[in-house]
C-alpha cells in the first residue's frame, strides 16, 4: 500500500462525514477533539480509514442503548496519540487479551464484514504504531492508536 504524508485529523473528520449519521440515529453523540495543526505522518490512507472504521463500528456494536463516543487526536513526543473512547457494554477482563486474535468475535457469524482487530492491529505496527486498549466492563472502552510523527529533517 502506497503512503502518504496524511493529516490525521483529516481522515478522521472524512469518516465521521460519512458515519456521524448512522450513529446519531443509534442516540450515540459523537464528541470531537481533535488538536489542530497536528504534524502529519506517513501511512496507507486506506489501511488508516479501514483500521478507524472498524473501531468506530466497534463502539456503535457495544452501544446498543446509545452513548457517547469521543475522538481525541494529541500529539505527545515522537507520536500521534488517537483515542477512541465510547460509553458502551465493555470488555470482560477474560476477553481483553484475545481481541487482537485473528477470527476473535463475540458477535454472529453475519457480522463478519469488513476487517478485524488483528488485521487493524497488523496495520499499525507495520505503520511503526500500537494500539492500546482500555475497558471498564459496564462503564466502556477506550481504543488508543499510536502513529509515529513524520519528520523528514531527521
Ligand atoms: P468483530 O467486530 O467482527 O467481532 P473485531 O476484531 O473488530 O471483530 O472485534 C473483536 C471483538 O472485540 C468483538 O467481537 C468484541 O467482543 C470486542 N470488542 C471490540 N471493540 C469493542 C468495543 N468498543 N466494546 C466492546 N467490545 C469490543
Ligand atoms: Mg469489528
Amino acid at each position: 500500500e502506497e503512503r502518504q504524508i496524511t493529516d490525521i485529523n483529516t481522515i478522521l473528520e472524512e469518516l465521521l462525514l460519512l458515519h456521524e449519521r448512522q450513529l446519531q440515529e443509534n442516540d450515540v453523540k459523537v464528541v470531537r477533539d481533535l488538536t489542530e495543526g497536528l504534524e502529519p505522518v506517513m501511512a496507507s490512507k486506506n489501511q488508516l480509514r479501514q483500521v478507524f472504521l472498524n473501531v468506530i463500528a466497534n463502539a456503535r456494536d457495544a452501544m446498543q442503548e446509545g452513548g457517547t463516543f469521543t475522538i481525541t487526536s494529541r500529539a505527545q513526543g515522537d507520536f500521534i496519540y488517537i483515542d477512541l473512547a465510547d460509553t458502551g457494554v465493555g470488555i470482560p477482563e477474560e476477553n481483553l487479551s484475545k481481541i487482537f486474535d485473528t477470527f476473535f468475535t463475540t458477535k454472529g457469524s453475519v457480522q463478519g464484514v469488513g476487517l478485524g482487530l488483528s488485521v487493524c492491529y497488523g496495520f499499525i505496527r507495520d505503520h511503526g504504531g500500537d494500539i492500546k486498549v482500555h475497558s471498564e466492563p459496564g462503564e466502556g472502552t477506550t481504543f488508543t492508536v499510536s502513529l509515529p510523527i513524520y519528520r523528514p529533517e531527521e
